[in-house]
């Protein structure tokens, strides 16, 4: 019902390009009534062909949906009335063959339009391909040659007096032929010629053509002799048939021309050389050539030529068109295992950079530099909450940069207009392929680092906490994504969310290792690395270096009278009151139980004295320390000095504690 709806309702006013192909479809259907009047069959009112069936076919369904249906209906019965009726037939004949051909190409529309809604013609798509379609229109030219065909033959019978049923076989059969031929010829001819406006994205059909001599250029050189072939032996079978053999009454062997041609050519070769064949035999015979001459009865000579050129025109669309789809089929395939093929090129990138993440040093940048080898962006940035409220750039990548690209930030709190803190919030992947069209974009960034395009992944852990956003940018705008970019960005956030934590968690183990727990001081393992690496830096640059223990007094005696957890806070502030009085360069770290070591590059021992005093006098809760002091001297090693001032501790200790002493070394 709504495809009826639809087809009486004409979509919108019809334009003045509209109206005017209108008119010179019309100018084509006049002449085409006229040569059909021409053929008007001996004693009877009936043509032998009727082109003008065709036409109209082709006329109303190039106009489909062009709001000019009232307009071509109408045009159809005029001309025919008037055409017909001025070649002398009776004014009540010429207006039933009027009403006959609107009744026909009427319904014929109708059914195609129902049943082949995408055919050729304004909002159709694609040209007629395979059996299927072919069949749709067969039946649907069928049934409306039948109901053109209760009112034609009649109206003869009525004028003349002579109705049999082989005219109206003979008006089904001869409108057939002639809306098959010439349809299907249109269909080709008229899809071909607007096929590069509706874009080149059509699969198995060959390259896009912008022309309709395409099919015939596209040939190559052995092709188009054999084209050349076909042609010539063409033109010599149907003349030896039709002129020069004329007692030789068979017509058959004609069709393996239609069949060498269907299964060698495009089918709008194949469709030419049926309307070329079926013109030949009707002309030929009309002009009294040929095998069907010698069929004395004008309806049954009319009905035979007439299924002759509907066989061939049958016969060579039917393979020309499975063939067509075929190569659809085959096409379709190709495409699949296209996609199969990207796809698997997707995974097997995907696996290469989740290794590489794996097995990074600087998983960040590489998250970057991976992010911008599945988009193709100019830069990436991934940006992470900073801790204080804003998200920043923690790496970076540029085609033209490399890693030295400008850091960004933008405020979490302040509502700056920012697409990336939005999409940081976001889930899902966000695209703006022209920022320029954007006010909610920062200016600051946009114009700043030049983006014409951006787009930006969130990165979600497992336990689906936002942890970063990747933010990729363009220099110039970009019309879309490939379909596979989401998914692969999507995969890489995943890869990225696990390597961040893996490579935050291995920096905290690391530094877990070499950090004691109590105190937050370096821990022995990270001392006897610092010791080393200070001998080795004094000994390059020839500047002095010292070493001191510290050993609180009597710390054991301290836990007991106030318990463990007050000796730990014992160690603990002294640690923070220690570190007061040392440089960034200087080391303290805590050596063992309730000793501490130091090591003041730079210092002299004596210098090393002074600080060892304020030290001494920092021991919280009247608790006191003795210190032993030992300098480097070229040629020793950390273990050496270590030693010395080991030595020096202890003579401290028998000296009664809370003293600095100096290493015998070093004096
Ligand atoms: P001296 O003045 O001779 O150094 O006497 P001392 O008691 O300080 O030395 P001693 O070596 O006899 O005892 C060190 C004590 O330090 C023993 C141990 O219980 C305590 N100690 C070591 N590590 C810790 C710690 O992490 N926390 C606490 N509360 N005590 C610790
Ligand atoms: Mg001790
Ligand atoms: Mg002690």
């Amino acid at each position: 019902m709504s495809a009826l709806r639809q087809w009486f309702s004409p979509a919108g006013p019809s334009s003045g390009a509209a109206v005017l192909r209108s008119l010179a479809f019309a100018a084509v259907y006049a002449f085409a009534v006229f040569l059909g009047r021409l053929t008007v069959l001996e004693g009877t009112s009936i043509s032998l062909v009727w082109p003008a069936a065709g036409v109209a076919a082709l006329w109303l369904a190039a106009q489909r949906g062009t709001g000019t249906w009232s307009l071509d209906h109408a045009l159809v019965g005029a001309l025919t009335f008037v055409i017909t009726a001025g070649m002398g037939a009776p004014a009540l004949l010429a207006l039933c063959f009027g009403v006959a051909n609107v009744v026909q190409v009427a319904v014929l529309q109708y059914l195609l339009h129902r049943w082949h809604p995408s055919l050729w013609g304004a909002g159709g798509d694609q040209p007629l391909t395979g059996t299927q379609q072919l069949s749709g229109v067969l039946l649907a030219t069928v049934l409306a040659t039948a109901s053109g065909a209760v009112l034609g033959p009649l109206a003869v019978g009525m004028v003349t007096g002579e109705w049999s049923p082989v005219s109206v076989v003979v008006w089904m059969v001869r409108n057939t032929a002639c809306i098959l031929l010439i349809l299907g010829l249109g269909l080709r001819v008229g899809y071909l010629l607007t096929r590069p406006r509706r874009g080149e994205e059509e699969v198995g059909l060959g390259q896009p053509s912008p022309a309709v001599l395409l099919p015939l250029m596209r040939l190559d050189g052995a092709r188009r002799v054999e084209l050349a072939a076909l042609v010539v032996v063409s033109v010599t079978a149907y003349l030896l048939v039709f002129v020069l053999l004329p007692q030789l009454p068979v017509a058959y062997p004609l069709i393996a021309l239609t069949v060498w041609a269907a299964l060698r050519f495009d089918t709008t070769i194949v469709v030419m050389h049926d309307f070329l064949a079926g013109t030949a035999a009707v002309v030929f015979t009309l002009a009294g050539h040929g095998p069907f001459t010698s069929v004395d009865d004008v309806g049954t000579r009319a009905l035979i030529v007439q299924a002759f050129v509907a066989l061939v025109a049958l016969v060579g669309m039917a393979l020309a068109l499975g063939r067509d789809e075929r190569e659809v089929l085959l096409g379709e395939v190709r495409r699949r295992a296209q996609e199969a093929a990207e796809r698997a090129e997707q995974v097997e990138i995907l696996a290469r950079l989740s290794r590489q993440l794996y097995t990074s040093d600087d998983v960040r940048t590489d998250i970057c530099v991976a992010a911008r080898q599945i988009t193709g962006a100019d830069m990436a940035y991934l940006l992470e909450p900073t801790g204080a409220g804003d998200l920043a750039s923690t790496a970076a990548s540029s085609a033209a940069l490399g890693a030295q690209v400008p850091p960004v930030g933008f405020s979490l709190t302040n509502g700056e207009p920012s697409l990336t803190v939005k999409a940081f919030h976001g889930r899902e992947l966000v695209f703006i392929g022209d920022m320029g069209a954007r006010s909610d974009a920062s200016l600051r960034v946009v114009e700043g680092l030049r983006v014409g395009a951006a787009a930006w992944q969130p990165v979600h852990t497992h336990a689906e906490q936002a942890i970063a956003v990747l933010a990729l940018a363009w220099h110039h705008p970009v019309r879309s994504l490939p379909a596979q970019v989401s998914p692969m960005l999507q995969t890489l956030a995943g890869e990225a969310a696990i390597a961040i934590e893996r490579g935050d968690l291995l920096v905290r183990l690391a530094t877990a290792a070499k950090q004691d727990a109590l105190t937050g001081l370096p821990n022995r393992l990270r001392w006897d690395e610092a010791a080393t690496e200070e001998v080795a830096r004094a000994e390059r640059h020839g500047l002095p270096l010292t070493f001191a223990l510290i050993d609180l007094d009597h710390f054991k005696r301290y836990n007991d009278s106030r318990g463990h957890l007050a000796g730990d806070a014992l160690l603990r502030d002294f640690a923070e009151a220690a570190r007061q009085h040392m440089r960034v360069v200087d080391t303290l770290a805590r050596w063992g139980g309730e000793e501490f070591a130091m090591a003041l590059p730079g210092c002299t021992a004596q210098e090393a004295a002074v600080v060892a005093d304020r030290v001494r006098a920092s021991v919280p809760r009247a608790q006191t320390c003795t210190i032993g002091i030992a300098q480097w001297q070229p040629g020793q090693n950390a273990q050496d000095v270590l030693n010395a001032a080991d030595a020096a501790l202890y003579r401290g200790k028998r000296a009664g504690r809370n003293t600095t002493v100096l290493g015998s070394l070093s004096g």
